[in-house]
């Protein structure tokens, strides 16, 4: 099933680093294109000798011309440390971006995968969140740069579709860890991995009664490409990521006890508009692509302490370094 010339923004980042090596694997040719704003050199390195392997710097809101057969728009800073940096870049990334990335689309009339994110959702009223949920947002908040960018570039991928008869595919990823995960992106996985494996204190934020659903990567990717796969009229958007629900306080207990650390737990104030619980309805997903998440979350966060065990060795300033 080779042979396709494909796209990815954002490919130097952790799950499009990932998305690059699995296309190649699959025999197709990949084009990566990165700012590197959130994304790193050592996440391709090894790709770059792969004759089949291209990489761009080039940042999405200006416009691209290459020629593929199709995109997967994962260009973005996904962290609200890294998105909240340089809040009008973000907005500009989501808005512009997609807009960029679609007329591209357009002019090869490609097929374009939007990665976008629960996110939209806000702090949902609703619980799992379903497709048809239009979601509960902050317009002026601290999220709402990624949050109500997001949303823009879904009603792009809307227009696109409808306009110019585009095939676009929208997905709303769910929070996702795994191996290559940014050490100070500030999320909960990567914060207490680390903070465990220094035998630092975990850092809860609030109660740690709220609830996330974690989604390993590689289950995440397997979804994307089996999203793109699917017929012309599926065009999402459509829900990914893993059902099962944890509260903060048991990832806090269970990575503790995976790195076998003598760390404490402490309590901190939680961010403005933390949502209190997140959880995706996948069955759309699990009927369309006949998809579900297959990585426990004991044994992904095995292979996420695996990888930052070896990042403490072999770079620990890039580990450690303060923000
Ligand atoms: P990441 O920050 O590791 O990857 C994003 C990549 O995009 C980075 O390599 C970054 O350098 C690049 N980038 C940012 N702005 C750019 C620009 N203007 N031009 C070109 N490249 C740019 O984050 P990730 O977790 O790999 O997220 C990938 C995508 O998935 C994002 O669009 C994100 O919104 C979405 N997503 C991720 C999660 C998650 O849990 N990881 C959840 C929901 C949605
Ligand atoms: N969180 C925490 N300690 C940390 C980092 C995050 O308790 O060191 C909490 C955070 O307040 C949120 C949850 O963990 O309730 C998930 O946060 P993350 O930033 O990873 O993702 P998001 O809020 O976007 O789901």
């Amino acid at each position: 099933m080779g042979n396709k010339r494909i796209l990815v923004t954002g490919g130097g980042g952790f799950l499009g680093s990932r998305l690059c090596e699995k296309l190649l694997e699959l025999g197709h040719e990949v084009i990566c294109v990165d700012n590197f704003y959130t994304g790193a050199k050592r996440n391709i390195y090894h790709l770059l000798d792969d004759p089949r392997f291209e990489l761009i710097r080039h940042d999405v809101t200006f416009p691209l011309y290459v020629e593929c057969d199709e995109i997967y728009n994962l260009a973005c800073p996904a962290s609200p440390i890294h998105y909240q940096r340089d809040p009008v870049q973000t907005v500009k990334t989501c808005v512009h971006g997609a807009i960029n990335m679609l007329g591209l689309a357009k002019r090869l009339n490609a097929r374009i995968l939007q990665a976008s994110t629960s996110e939209v959702y806000g702090d949902p009223r609703i619980h799992p969140q379903v497709e048809e949920y239009w979601g509960n947002v902050n317009p002026i908040g601290p999220r709402s740069c990624y949050d109500e960018g997001k949303r823009c570039a879904e009603t792009l991928f809307a227009c696109y579709r409808m306009q110019c008869k585009l095939q676009v595919k929208v997905v709303r990823i769910f929070n996702t860890y795994g191996p290559r995960m940014h050490p100070h992106d500030g999320r909960v996985v990567s914060n207490f991995i680390l903070q465990a494996l220094r035998n630092a204190d975990l850092t809860i934020y609030g109660d740690g009664s709220q609830t996330r659903s974690f989604c390993y990567r590689d289950d995440l990717i397997d979804g994307l490409i089996r999203m793109m796969a699917t017929p012309d009229g599926v065009t999402g958007p459509l829900n990914l990521g893993n059902p099962e629900e944890f509260t903060i306080l048991q990832l806090a207990e269970t990575i503790i006890e995976l790195t076998g650390s003598g760390s404490k737990i402490v309590r901190k104030p939680l961010p403005a508009d933390d949502p209190r619980q997140r959880r995706p309805d996948i069955s759309r997903a699990e009927r369309l692509l006949d998809w579900h998440p297959t990585t426990p979350l004991r044994q992904g966060l095995e292979a996420t302490i695996a990888y930052f065990r070896q990042l403490l060795r072999e770079d620990p300033g890039f580990c450690l370094q303060e923000e």
